[in-house]
């Protein structure tokens, strides 16, 4: 779909910097480390195009890329162990602003890893999202790494979650960017909502 076409456009720290809403555009949230930016280069068949921050303090921008017809949005991870509070603070003022006031997003993706499942951190962004009224999907990240029960337990508790929350799609998308499971079927979500 978009391989070979797919551009870094700008990282933005702020709502005046945002590209011109001319078009559709999906972003991807999660935890720092739920494996975000390996599923953006796995979905854009480019290694290195999306770089892991994981830092705190480093993870506030907002990353535009272009794809075909469609920007595609990688929010900063958020749950850091230990974030300054400042640095929490702007995160989520940036976060409200930017999913509350984008005319042309249709829809995010929340990460979350498949050995742990949806966390308290990820429920807050699911509340924020319903009260944006920005639609979202699951997207399981690491689907290669659960053994035994661990990966039922994690769907279970992601269930659990997506029920609360009304801007949820009910439907968890199983990826793995390691073995490329559920990629195709990702990239296909996306492209009907060009
Ligand atoms: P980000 O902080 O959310 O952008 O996470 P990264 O994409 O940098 O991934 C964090 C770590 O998880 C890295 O060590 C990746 O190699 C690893 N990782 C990411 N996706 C997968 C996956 O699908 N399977 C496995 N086994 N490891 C993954």
């Amino acid at each position: 779909l978009f391989a070979g076409q797919t551009e870094f456009l700008k990282g933005v720290v702020a709502m005046s910097g945002l590209p011109p809403a001319d078009r559709a555009e999906v972003c991807f949230a999660g935890r720092s480390n739920v494996g975000k930016s390996s599923l953006i280069n796995a979905l854009t068949g480019r290694r290195g195009l999306a770089r892991a921050s994981n830092t705190p303090g480093r993870t506030q921008e907002v990353n535009f890329f272009t794809a075909g017809d469609i920007y595609l949005v990688d929010l900063p991870g958020y749950g850091f162990a230990n974030a300054p509070v400042k640095v929490v603070q702007t995160w989520q003022r940036l976060m409200k602003d930017y999913l509350s006031g984008r005319s042309t997003l249709r829809r995010a993706f929340l990460l979350i890893d498949a050995r742990h499942g949806a966390k308290a951190v990820d429920e807050e962004i699911m509340a924020l999202l319903d009260r944006s009224a920005v639609t979202f999907q699951a997207v399981m990240t690491k689907i290669d790494k659960p053994r035994g029960d661990d990966l039922r337990r994690a769907l279970d508790v992601t269930r659990a979650a997506l029920a609360r929350h009304p801007a949820a799609f009910p439907e968890i998308v199983l990826t793995s960017s390691e073995t490329g499971q559920g990629i195709d079927t990702l990239r296909g979500l996306i492209a009907t909502l060009e």
